[in-house]
């Protein structure tokens, strides 16, 4: 006998998707810049619960050398899922699906770097999926682009991603697993929100024309959206390492303010010690000029009175 397994409801007739959201609700998304001490730059995404580590690594120096670009540097891009990232373990030997989408986000990542600055050399992106629920390519690149500005490696603009899809013949944002394995198509982005140009666009699944219009009407706004919560996760990072900076600053200036008070003060007593070192002398002095002269007028006064005498016993 076989269970009938009963069907999730991927979308109600008011529009609402099986987690409580509306077609155009995009899952709770926060980052966290530079986690990794090792790295040049790093970023942790959490995208609904999808967990996603993304390490940069560069510029660096490119080996084996023949792989060297003498006008650019190569973008290595290297998407990896963990054992323990999605319900039935999988194998860690990176499969087809992994070496696809390390190259689709190495070559995504691209446009938004100035690569021409650092010809024959290297950025590695390593990432990490820790936990997946589907739209891990998306929440990677988001990731991968702040690990980049994380590494202070200048930047055209940020990258992000986001994927829509079809669910019972309706356009929906951000699709979880549940609704991408069961859902009728997947149309993933990555998008320069400044630049206003799209680095990756995917279709899996059914889409009509109208519906990929609709999706990449839905999908652009989402990015910006999403652009809006990059850029304040790295002036975040940024505003804190200044105020630390500033408070290292205004310590030392205390200590030092400190020590110069410290440093006058005996440089006071030393020159008070020296004055009246100096005065004494001048005052021995003094006495022994005036004793000098007491002395002169005496032996004057004795000649005056020899003469005297002398003269006195001619006369
Ligand atoms: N997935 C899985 N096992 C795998 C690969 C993927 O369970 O070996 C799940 C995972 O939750 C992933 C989802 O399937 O997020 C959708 O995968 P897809 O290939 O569409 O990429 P994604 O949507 O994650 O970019």
């Amino acid at each position: 006998m076989t269970k009938n397994k009963e069907k999730t409801v991927l979308l109600t007739k008011d529009g609402i998707r099986h987690d409580g959201r509306k077609r155009e609700d995009l899952r709770e998304i926060s980052f966290e810049v530079g986690v990794l001490d090792r790295a040049d730059g790093s970023c942790l995404i959490q995208w609904g619960r999808n967990k996603i580590l993304a390490a940069v690594y560069g510029p660096r120096e490119l080996h084996p050398k023949h792989m060297q670009m003498p006008g650019q540097a190569y973008i290595r891009c290297e998407y990896r899922m963990a054992t323990f990232s999605v319900p039935n373990r999988k194998s860690p030997a990176p499969k087809r699906r992994e070496k696809e989408i390390s190259k689709l986000l190495g070559e995504a990542l691209n446009p938004a770097l100035f690569t021409y600055l650092y010809p024959r050399s290297v950025i590695d992106v390593f990432i990490e999926v820790l936990q997946a629920d589907g739209g891990t390519r998306c929440a990677a690149i988001t990731a991968a682009s702040l690990a980049l500005a994380d590494a202070g490696i200048p930047m055209k603009d940020l990258v992000t991603g986001v994927a829509a899809g079809n669910l019972s013949e309706k356009i929906v944002l951000d699709l979880d697993d549940v609704e991408d394995k069961e859902g009728l198509g997947d149309l993933p982005i990555a998008y320069l929100p400044n630049l206003e140009k799209v680095v990756l666009l995917q279709s899996d699944g059914i889409f009509t024309p109208n519906q990929y219009k609709e999706a990449l009407d839905m999908l652009v706004p989402a990015c910006k959206k999403i652009y809006q919560l990059q850029r304040k996760a790295i002036t975040d990072k940024y505003s804190q390492i200044n105020e630390a900076v500033q408070k290292d600053l205004e310590k030392e200036s205390k200590e030092k303010s400190a020590k110069d008070k410290d440093s006058k003060t005996k440089d006071d007593k030393k020159d008070k010690k020296a004055d009246d070192g100096k005065k004494s002398k001048a005052s021995e002095k003094e006495e022994k000029k005036k004793k000098g002269l007491k002395k002169s007028s005496r032996k004057k006064d004795d000649k005056k009175q020899a003469s005297k005498e002398k003269e006195a016993k001619k006369d």
